[in-house]
């Protein structure tokens, strides 16, 4: 039996976290078992609040940039298409019939001002909210005048009214429900579109999905669904539901913890594989205890459904921080400069489209900050002081190292050294000419440096000092030694 495993996004918003989360773990447990990873759009639910068919190129994207292409899906096509539920209606259709005439499914006339005071009456007496079954007992005269005066009709599931469904979730063990607290759900609307239910349960069955990997949060539909498995006489698949993510408080991740839509993600600079790594980690173990880092090579071999925790996942923001940082910094210096381009561009701190040079010289600024960054979007900050002059300096490091005679001494020397350059300095040169600035004015380094970090960069942190004065160029360095001057503080 080949696996074959789906990822069925509904086109209601940017993708959360957690959908794509759904999506790794069917695209390994498929990798790892030589299996089929198919991708199908539910788009059947066309209420205006929720269809956002905009962001179907985000969902599409995040798949791509984090390498999960699937093999079978609505861009590149498969055996089982289409791959679009609103592209299938006939087979949702055909199937409510095939229920109705086998007494699984029943033609419900209610009007929605009946249901909606209906549900207004139980709401009002505390009762659970459901259909009352009235159109499950239709005398068949009713059901043939109501027919014949062609009223709207949706169909129902005509949901056991006794005994209990029991299944076998991989992750949560066997699970129980007493089948009078379900609802006889509608599976087909009245304008003859179909309920997530019927067209999940004939789409999965369909396109020969043997294990439903899919969010907790969709455990409470699985006994509808096993209801409609049996009535077509179909073979179930396997269940695995993976836990929630929450935040740090043990509540839903959501709004209030901070980002939560992939794309929020991505766009402030997390790498596509930091999130794969990471989101591999919520809710599954690789079963290493003080190891976080895991190549997706090594993840695809560790990976099995039984690793998968019942408990619910934390999303841990610092973390993810820090893995952001660790996948950075094995970028190569050419990749990183790629990636951090778009942010330098919008800070506007270079050209749309940068010359040979101008790139080079970014690509050296981002190689020394690098070991700092942890975010993409903070290296306009962090290189910033390379692609525009200072045009003040930091107050604390002008009070501390701009102030009396000292300053003026130590940027005259090192801006006559720099002057008597015959090139850009490289870092030994750089270093020659702090060396020989703290020796002509009898000084140790360290106020050397301090003073001239401080004229160059404006800031009294940031990287080595030689290395940046040999980034930075003679040209650079002059000019900023001559407007420090300015800088400086009587004491
Ligand atoms: N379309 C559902 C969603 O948006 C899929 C649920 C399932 O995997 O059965 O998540």
């Amino acid at each position: 039996m080949t696996v074959r495993v789906r990822y069925a996004p509904s086109p209601t918003g940017s993708p959360h976290v957690g959908n794509i989360r759904t999506a790794l773990f069917n695209w390994i447990f498929a990798r790892k078992m030589g299996g089929v990873f198919i991708a199908r759009l539910e788009d059947t639910d066309r209420n205006p609040d929720r269809y956002k068919p905009e962001v179907i190129p985000e969902l599409e994207e995040s798949m791509v940039s984090l390498g999960i292409v699937p093999d079978e899906w609505w861009k590149g096509g498969g055996d089982y298409g289409p791959y679009v539920q609103s592209e299938r209606l006939a087979l949702y259709q055909e199937a409510a019939e095939d229920l109705i005439a086998s007494g699984n499914a029943y033609r419900c006339y209610c009007t929605p001002e009946r249901l909606t005071k209906m549900r207004e009456e139980q709401q009002a007496l505390g009762l659970p909210p459901g259909y009352d079954r009235r159109c499950r007992y239709l005398s068949e005269a009713d059901r043939a005048r109501y027919e014949s005066e062609e009223l709207p009709s949706t169909v129902r599931l005509a949901v056991p009214l006794e005994g209990r469904t029991t299944y076998q979730d991989v992750v949560y063990g066997q699970i129980t429900v007493e089948n009078r607290m379900i609802d006889d759900q509608v599976l087909l609307k009245s304008n003859g579109w179909p309920t997530y239910h019927l067209a999940v349960v004939v789409d999965d069955h369909l396109m020969g999905i043997t294990h439903v990997i899919r969010g907790e949060d969709w455990q409470p539909s699985t006994p509808k669904q096993i209801y409609l498995y049996n009535a077509f006489g179909w073979e179930q698949p396997v269940w695995v539901h993976v836990p929630l993510i929450l935040g740090k408080d043990r509540k839903k991740l959501g709004k209030r913890h901070g980002a939560t839509q992939f794309y929020e993600f991505i766009r402030s600079g997390y790498l596509p594989e930091t999130m794969f790594n990471f989101l591999c980690l919520l809710g599954w173990s690789a079963g290493e205890e003080n190891r976080e880092i895991f190549s997706v090579a090594e993840i695809i071999e560790r990976f099995s459904l039984e690793g998968i925790s019942r408990n619910p996942a934390i999303f841990d923001y610092d973390k993810l921080r820090w893995m952001n940082g660790e996948y950075i910094r094995v970028l190569s210096p050419e990749q990183l400069t790629d990636r951090c381009m778009p942010y330098l561009i919008e800070a506007g701190l270079i050209s749309a489209t940068p010359a040979q040079e101008e790139r080079a010289y970014a690509e050296a600024a981002i190689a020394l900050c690098a070991d700092r960054l942890k975010i993409l979007s903070e290296i306009a900050d962090l290189t910033g002081f390379f692609f525009v002059a200072p045009e003040v300096p930091e107050e604390k490091g002008q009070r501390k190292w701009l102030t009396g005679e000292r300053p003026l001494q130590i940027i005259a020397t090192a801006k006559s050294l720099v002057a008597a350059l015959t090139d850009d300095p490289s870092v030994e040169d750089a270093e020659q000419i702090v060396n020989r600035t703290a020796e002509t004015l009898n000084l140790e380094r360290p106020p050397v440096i301090h003073t001239l970090r401080v004229c160059l960069t404006g800031r009294t942190v940031g990287p080595g000092l030689f290395e940046l004065m040999s980034v930075l160029g003679k040209e650079r360095m002059l000019s900023r030694l001559d407007r420090a001057v300015g800088w400086v503080l009587k004491e």
